[in-house]
């Protein structure tokens, strides 16, 4: 039987998007308790050059699917080319992002499969006993941290958070075996008609991208807060985000906005500027490699998970922090 680890590689206008080289990484360390392949699965329209980009991040095989009417996602012929996939080479573990694109289409394959599928997971492991992979996920609005398995059906089915798992260094000599799998489309597979797709064209920037972050809270105390939050990020060569109660607030944009609704992210520094420290807000930062929390309560659960603290005033520390960067 299969024990291979399949991976829906996600590309937009051909371009291979993050989560999958993410996941390819992930993947690869869960195969060593498998000792089976690592798969990426690849559709598109004009893509099969894109195939080695995933051998060289650690895929050992990528199964290709290439057809004008997988130019655009779309559900239907998205779903249908999956689970000709998974009938056919009868994965033990199949693995999508958590994007826009992953959180439609994993469910209606795993209803058509006839198996699980464990949403939004922040981390992966393998059952040395069972070999069962275990999906962990924030459930009951953050409050727990729910460990999920798939013992009855298979394929085991998890979507998981784009920035959480670790990609593998880019090896170009590393070449893996590329099939072209073929599948007959027929027009009643795009049973919806696009016309047109509007790219988004606000300057927001990428908060998992960044190596640094300089989060507010609430303790900020006004919108005009992140211009000084800015100034320190500026310096340190990194970008801005928040905690939800200030997205909420309307002081910034959701794009900023850190924890389990927001998006989850992994710097080398992370400072929490008047962040108390809520478990959604935790989800999505705690595995930064740095965290530096200012907050003027030394009760705050935030210093519970920080590796530095500073019990003060962020009205002060900020502008002082800055000065000390940049008079060194
Ligand atoms: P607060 O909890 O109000 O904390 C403000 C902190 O600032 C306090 O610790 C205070 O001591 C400190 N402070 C005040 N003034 C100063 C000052 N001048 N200097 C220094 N420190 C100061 N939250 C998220 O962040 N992300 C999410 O994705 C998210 N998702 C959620 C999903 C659900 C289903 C639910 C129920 C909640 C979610 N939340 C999320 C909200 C979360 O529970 C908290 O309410 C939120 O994180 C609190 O934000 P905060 O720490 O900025 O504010």
């Amino acid at each position: 039987m299969s024990k291979d680890i399949f991976v829906l590689a996600e590309q937009r206008d051909g371009d291979i998007q993050k989560v999958s080289i993410e996941l390819i990484g992930e993947a690869k360390r869960l195969s060593k308790s498998l000792d089976e392949k690592v798969v990426a699965v690849l559709l598109g329209s004009e893509i099969k050059d894109k195939a080695s980009i995933l051998t060289a991040y650690g895929a050992d095989k990528v199964i290709v699917v290439e057809d004008p009417i997988l130019g655009e996602y779309a559900t239907e012929p998205y779903a249908k080319a999956v689970c000709k996939i998974i009938k056919e080479y009868d994965p033990e573990i199949v693995l999508c992002g958590a994007t826009s694109i992953g959180r439609d289409l994993a469910p209606r394959v795993s209803a058509r499969v006839h198996t699980g599928l464990t949403a939004d997971c922040t981390s992966l492991d393998i059952d040395e006993e069972t070999k069962l992979l275990m999906m962990t996920r924030p459930a009951f609005g953050g409050n727990i941290m729910a460990t999920i398995v798939c013992d009855r059906h298979k394929p085991q089915m998890a979507t998981v958070r784009p920035g959480v798992m670790k990609s593998l260094e880019k090896d170009e000599s590393k070449k893996g075996e590329i099939e072209y799998f073929d599948i007959k489309f027929t027009k009643e597979d795009m049973n919806i008609k696009i016309r047109e797709v509007v790219k988004e064209t606000k300057e927001v920037a990428d908060i998992t991208e960044s190596k640094v972050l300089v989060s507010g809270g609430r303790g900020i105390g006004k919108a005009e807060g992140f211009k000084m939050l800015k100034g320190l990020a500026d310096v340190l060569g990194g970008e801005i985000s928040s905690s939800r109660a200030n997205v909420d607030a309307g002081w910034i944009e959701k794009d900023y906005q850190v924890g389990q609704t927001g998006k989850t992210v992994k710097p080398s520094l992370y400072i929490a500027a008047g962040i108390s420290g809520a478990i959604q807000h935790i989800a999505g930062m705690e595995e930064s490699d740095l965290i530096l929390a200012i907050n003027k309560d030394k009760g705050a659960p935030i210093f519970d998970i920080a590796d530095l603290g500073i019990v003060g005033d962020v009205n002060t520390i900020i502008p002082k922090l800055k000065e000390a960067i940049e008079s060194e």
